[in-house]
C-alpha cells in the first residue's frame, strides 16, 4: 500500500508544535492548505486520441510571501502527495528564510510514454488551466520530478503569451538562455553537499568516504558528479534509477557511468560494477546514503537494515515517519529534506530576483550566496536542535513554524 505522505507531514508538524506549545487554531492553519486547485488537462495525442489527465496546484501557505513550489509529472501524482509536497515547501522556504510560502503542482501522467510534442502540449495546457492562480507575485512554479528547464521554458512562454507581456519571473528553473539563473541546474545537489560537508566534520570517517545514491536525475546525478569531480576523498559505490541499481565496492567509474547513462538511458549493465536489486542499494554498508528519487523509499520494512551513518535527504519525504523513529534510535544522522534539498528553491529565489531586477549574476556570485544561505540555515537548525535536544528535522520544523506563525501574527 502506498504510504500517505501528507499524514506523515502532519505528524512531523505536530511533533514540533508540541515542543513549541502552539495554539490549536494556529496549528489548524498549517494543517490545511489555503487553496486546492484541481484541473482537467485535455491532451490530443499524436495519433489523434483524446486523453483527459488530472492536474493539481495546491497552495499551502503564503504568510511569508508568494506561494512557491515545483510541478511534478508522474503517474503516482495524487492529492495527498501534492498536499504533502506543498506543506514541505512552506517549511523549506521558512527554514531558508526566503520571502516565500509553499505550494506544489503536478499532473498524473507518465511522461516517458509521451512524445516531446505531447509533453509541450500538456505543459502549456496546465499553465492555461491555472493561469489566474499563479504569477510572479502570487505563486511561482519550478521543476520537480520528470519536469525540467525545457518544460519551464514552455510554461513561462505560455504564461507570457496569455498575459500579453514578458513575465519571466512567473517560473523558475528556466534555461539560462530565457532568463534562468546560473547554477540553478545543480543547485539542489550542490546546496545539499554544502550542508553535508559541515555535518560530517564531526564524523571520523575513513577516507575515501563511501556514498550510495538512489535516483539519477537532477538531484542524484548532479550529486554524483559534484562529489566525484569537485571534492576529494569520496567514492560513489552505488547509484540507481527507476530501472535498477549498480554497485562497485571500490568506487564506480563516474565519467564512464555518465556517458553510459546518456547512451543507454539506464545506469545498469555497466562494466566493472554489478547490478543490484534497487532496494539493496539502500541497505549497503556505506558512510553516506543519499535518497534522491521519490517519497517513502525507507519504510518500516527496511529501516532496521539501513547501515549508513548519515542520510542526506535530497528527495522530498524519502523516509516515512515510522522508519525515521527506527533510524533515530540507531543514531543515524538524518539531514532532513526541508534543509538538505533547499538549494533548489534558494537559487530559484536568486533567479526570481534577477528576473525582477533585470540584473544577472555570474556563477561565482551565485555559488557564494548559495553556500552562505545553506550554511546559515544549517547553523540555525543545529542551534535549535541543541537548545531543544531534538533531531534536525524537528529543529527545522521548530524554526520554520515559529517564522510562519510570527508572520501570520504580524499580519493579524
Ligand atoms: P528527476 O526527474 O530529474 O529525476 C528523478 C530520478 O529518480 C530519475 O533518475 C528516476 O529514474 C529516478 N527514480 C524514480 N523512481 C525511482 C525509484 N523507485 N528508485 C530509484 N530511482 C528512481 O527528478 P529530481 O528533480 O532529481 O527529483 C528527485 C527528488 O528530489 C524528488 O523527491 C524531488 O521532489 C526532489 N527535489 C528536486 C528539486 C529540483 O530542483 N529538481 C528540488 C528539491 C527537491
Amino acid at each position: 500500500m502506498k504510504n500517505n505522505p501528507f499524514l506523515d507531514a502532519i505528524e512531523q508538524l505536530e511533533k514540533a508544535s508540541k515542543i513549541l506549545q502552539i495554539d490549536r487554531e494556529e496549528l489548524e492553519i498549517l494543517e490545511t492548505p489555503k487553496k486546492e486547485i484541481h484541473v482537467q488537462i485535455p491532451l490530443k495525442t499524436d495519433d489523434g486520441k483524446l486523453k483527459i489527465l488530472k492536474g493539481y496546484r495546491i497552495q499551502h501557505n503564503d504568510s511569508r510571501g508568494p506561494f512557491k513550489g515545483g510541478i511534478r509529472f508522474h503517474p503516482r501524482v495524487d492529492l495527498d502527495e501534492v498536499k504533502a509536497l506543498s506543506f514541505w515547501m512552506s517549511i523549506k522556504t521558512a527554514v531558508l528564510n526566503l520571502p516565500y510560502g509553499g505550494s506544489k503542482g503536478g499532473i498524473a501522467v507518465n511522461p516517458k510514454e509521451l512524445s516531446a510534442n505531447e509533453i509541450e502540449k500538456i505543459s502549456r495546457a496546465y499553465v492555461r488551466s491555472v493561469f489566474k492562480d499563479i504569477g510572479p507575485d502570487v505563486d511561482i512554479p519550478a521543476p520537480d520530478v520528470y519536469t525540467n528547464p525545457q518544460i519551464m521554458a514552455w510554461m513561462a512562454d505560455e504564461y507570457s503569451v496569455v498575459a500579453g507581456k514578458h513575465v519571466p519571473a512567473a517560473f523558475t528553473g528556466k534555461p539560462v538562455e530565457v532568463g534562468g539563473s546560473k547554477g540553478r541546474d545543480t543547485a539542489t545537489a550542490q546546496g545539499g553537499i554544502y550542508v553535508l560537508m559541515e555535518a560530517i566534520k564531526k564524523f571520523k570517517f575513513k577516507k575515501p568516504i563511501s556514498v550510495a545514491i538512489q535516483g539519477f536525475g537532477n538531484a542524484g546525478a548532479n550529486a554524483t558528479e559534484i562529489l566525484h569531480f569537485d571534492y576529494e576523498n569520496f567514492k560513489i559505490v552505488a547509484v540507481s534509477d527507476s530501472r535498477g541499481a549498480v554497485y562497485n565496492e571500490k568506487g564506480i567509474d563516474v565519467p564512464f557511468l555518465l556517458s553510459h547513462k546518456k547512451e543507454t538511458g539506464a545506469v545498469t549493465d555497466f562494466k566493472d560494477a554489478k547490478n543490484l536489486k534497487p532496494e539493496e542499494l539502500l541497505e549497503l554498508d556505506v558512510n553516506i546514503l543519499i535518497p534522491a528519487a521519490m517519497e517513502g523509499a525507507i519504510t518500516l520494512e527496511n529501516a532496521k537494515k539501513i547501515k549508513a551513518k548519515v542520510i542526506l535527504e535530497l528527495a522530498n519525504g524519502p523516509i516515512t515517519k515510522e522508519a525515521e523513529d527506527i533510524l533515530l534510535r540507531k543514531d543515524i544522522l538524518i539531514i532532513p529534506d526541508v534543509l538538505a534539498n533547499a538549494g533548489g528553491v534558494t537559487v530559484s529565489y536568486f533567479e526570481w530576483t534577477q528576473n525582477k531586477s533585470g540584473f544577472y549574476l555570474d556563477e561565482e556570485e551565485i555559488q557564494k550566496m548559495l553556500s552562505k544561505k545553506m550554511q546559515e540555515a544549517y547553523k540555525d537548525v543545529l542551534d535549535l536542535a541543541d537548545v531543544y535536544k531534538v533531531d534536525l528535522r524537528t529543529a527545522a520544523y521548530i524554526l520554520a513554524i515559529s517564522r510562519i506563525i510570527d508572520a501570520q501574527k504580524l499580519k493579524g
